[in-house]
C-alpha cells in the first residue's frame, strides 16, 4: 500500500508544485463508482473529485457525448455560436434554475465567481449610491460569510472569508467584508451605502457541510430587495442536483430568488466547466454587454457537450429521486450508530457532513477509509465528507455503510 515510491508519486513530488497534500494514492483508472490504483486495488469512491464526477467515472452517456463531439467540434472561441453552449445556456436557465436568465461559461468555480463579482461591481456603476455624504458614487461592497470558500483567484480568495486562504495574498482586492452564517443580524450590521451585493453558499462545503437554514436565506433576500443588493449564490459545489433538487437553494427556500448563481464542479461531470447565470430582471442579465467579459476556452463546443449529457442524464434517469433517497439513508443510519467518533451527521441530499469529536483527527480517519477501499473528502471542522457519485446503486450504498460502520 505504501506507494510513496512509485514513479507517479516521485514525479508529483519533483516536478509539480506542492500546493497540495497528497494522498499516498497513485489512480489508473475509473468505472462507474469505483477507481483503481496502480495495483489493481479498487476503491468505491464517495470523493469523486470533490462532487465533480457527479454521475461518476466514465458514465457511457458522457463519454458518447465527448466521443461524438470530439470528433465534430473542439472548440472556436466566443467570436461564433455553437449549438452545445446555445442549448445548455438554455437547459440551464430552464431546468436547473427555472427562472428565465442568460448564462455565461467559464472553466472553473473561481473564475465563475470572480464573475458574479464582476457582475456586482458593474451593476454598482451603474446603480450608485443615492444618499449619504458619497451620494452618486460607485457600490462595489460585498458581504460574504465566514469559512465561505469561493476559490483561488485574487477577487475570489478576497471574497472568502477564511484567513488561512488569504494568507500571503495581500492586499487583497478590497471591498469585502463577512458575516455570521444564519446570523441575519450580523448581515444587516455590515449594509453600508456602498453595499452592492451578498454572495453566499447555500452550503458551504469546504468549512464542512454547513447548511444556510430558510430563515436565514429569506431574510438575506428580503435585507436585498430592501437595500437594492444583488443575491448572489455559489452553487459551484452544492448545485445541479447534488442537494437533491436541480439547485441546493431549491432544497432550502424553493421560494428565494436569486439574481445571479455561479457552478462549477458537477456540471461538467468531470471536465472543466463553470458557469454563472443571470436573472434577467430588470435588465440585470444585460449589465456584462459586449467586451464586458470574457474567456477564450469558456463554453467551448467539447465540455459543453458534456455538461449537457450530465443534465440531460439527471433528467431522464430521475437521479433527483435517487440523491434524496440515498442521502436520507446515509444519513439515517449513520445517525442511527450513535458512535462516540461522531458528533454531528449535516447535509442535505448527497452532500453530506460527519463531523467528528476531537480525540477523531479528520485526516486519519480519511486515511484509514481509503486503506479500507473507500474514499471521502476531509473538510474544514474537523468533518468528512461524503460526496458520493448522484447515481450511486443500492448495493454501493451498502458497501459503503458497512465500510463507514466498521471505522465508527
Ligand atoms: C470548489 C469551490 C470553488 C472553486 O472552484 P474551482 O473550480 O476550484 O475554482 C468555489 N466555490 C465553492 C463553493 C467551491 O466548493
Amino acid at each position: 500500500m505504501m506507494n510513496m515510491d512509485s514513479t507517479m508519486a516521485k514525479q508529483t513530488q519533483q516536478w509539480v508544485l506542492p500546493t497540495y497534500a497528497r494522498l499516498d494514492l497513485n489512480l489508473v483508472k475509473g468505472q462507474g463508482s469505483y477507481v483503481w490504483d496502480e495495483s489493481g486495488k479498487p476503491y468505491l469512491d464517495f470523493a469523486t473529485g470533490i462532487a465533480v464526477c457527479s454521475l461518476g467515472h466514465c458514465h457511457p452517456a458522457l463519454v458518447k457525448a465527448l466521443q461524438e463531439q470530439s470528433e465534430q467540434l473542439w472548440h472556436v472561441s466566443n467570436l461564433y455560436h455553437t449549438a452545445p453552449q446555445a442549448e445548455l445556456a438554455q437547459l440551464i436557465s430552464q431546468k436547473v434554475v427555472g427562472i428565465e436568465g442568460k448564462t455565461f461559461f467559464s472553466n472553473s468555480g473561481a473564475e465563475a465567481n470572480e464573475g458574479l463579482i464582476k457582475l456586482a461591481r458593474n451593476y454598482g456603476d451603474i446603480k450608485p449610491q443615492l444618499s449619504g455624504a458619497n451620494q452618486g458614487q460607485k457600490r462595489h461592497h460585498i458581504i460574504t460569510l465566514n469559512e465561505s470558500f469561493h476559490g483561488r483567484t485574487n477577487g475570489a480568495l478576497a471574497a472568502t472569508g477564511q484567513d488561512k486562504i488569504q494568507a500571503g495574498c495581500m492586499p487583497l482586492l478590497s471591498s469585502f467584508s463577512y458575516a455570521k452564517l444564519n446570523d441575519l443580524a450580523s448581515v444587516e450590521a455590515l449594509v453600508r451605502e456602498d453595499t452592492v451585493a451578498v454572495m453566499l453558499e447555500p452550503i458551504q462545503g469546504e468549512s464542512g457541510i454547513q447548511p444556510v437554514t430558510a430563515e436565514f436565506l429569506r431574510g438575506v433576500e428580503a435585507l436585498c430587495k430592501e437595500h437594492d443588493l444583488l443575491l448572489l449564490l455559489d452553487e459551484v459545489q452544492c448545485g445541479v442536483g447534488r442537494c437533491g433538487e436541480w439547485s441546493a437553494w431549491q432544497a432550502i427556500a424553493p421560494d428565494v430568488v436569486p439574481d445571479a448563481i455561479s457552478w462549477a464542479k458537477g456540471l461538467g461531470g468531470g471536465v472543466p466547466i463553470g458557469a454563472f447565470w443571470v436573472n434577467n430582471r430588470d435588465g440585470l442579465s444585460e449589465v456584462l454587454g459586449a467586451g464586458k467579459h470574457g474567456s477564450t476556452y469558456g463554453g467551448n463546443p467539447l465540455v459543453c457537450a458534456v455538461a449537457l449529457a450530465v443534465i440531460k442524464t439527471v433528467d431522464s434517469e430521475n437521479i433527483l429521486a435517487n440523491v434524496n433517497a440515498c442521502g436520507a439513508r446515509i444519513r439515517d443510519e449513520i445517525s442511527r450508530w450513535n458512535s462516540p467518533k461522531i458528533k454531528q451527521v449535516r447535509g442535505l441530499g448527497l452532500m453530506i457532513g460527519i463531523e467528528l469529536n476531537p480525540q477523531i483527527n479528520v485526516v486519519e480517519a480519511v486515511k484509514e477509509l481509503m486503506q479500507a477501499g473507500l474514499l471521502t473528502v476531509m473538510a474544514g471542522n474537523n468533518t468528512m465528507r461524503l460526496l458520493p457519485p448522484l447515481n450511486l446503486s443500492e448495493i454501493e450504498l451498502q458497501e459503503a455503510l458497512d465500510k463507514l460502520k466498521c471505522f465508527f
